[in-house]
């Protein structure tokens, strides 16, 4: 699996620029898909309308850790995870 080349992040969404193409994920749709033990155990995540990301961080050499504006930081987002959500959608 290979990192992206370049990652550009806005509040509403992380634009990914991978060997063969670009894709982006919107700020909701990457909370959504959190898998930290927080978000996995709870029923339902209830989720702010205008939810923004606040910040990107490198999660060592294998993905992203992202901070949203909710105040979720836990959040680790593993290069073939991302591929994943992007697959995932159009
Ligand atoms: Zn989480």
């Amino acid at each position: 699996m290979s990192a992206p080349l370049a990652i550009e992040a806005s509040p509403d969404r992380l634009d990914i620029r991978w060997p063969d193409g670009t894709t982006a994920l919107s700020a909701t749709a990457l909370r959504s898909a959190c898998r930290c033990g927080r978000c996995r155990g709870a029923d339902a995540l209830t989720m702010a309308d205008d939810l923004s990301l606040v910040d990107v961080a490198p999660a060592g050499t294998y993905g992203l850790q992202l901070i949203f504006s909710d105040g979720h930081d836990r959040g680790i987002y593993p290069w073939p995870m991302l591929r994943e959500l992007s697959a995932s959608r159009p």
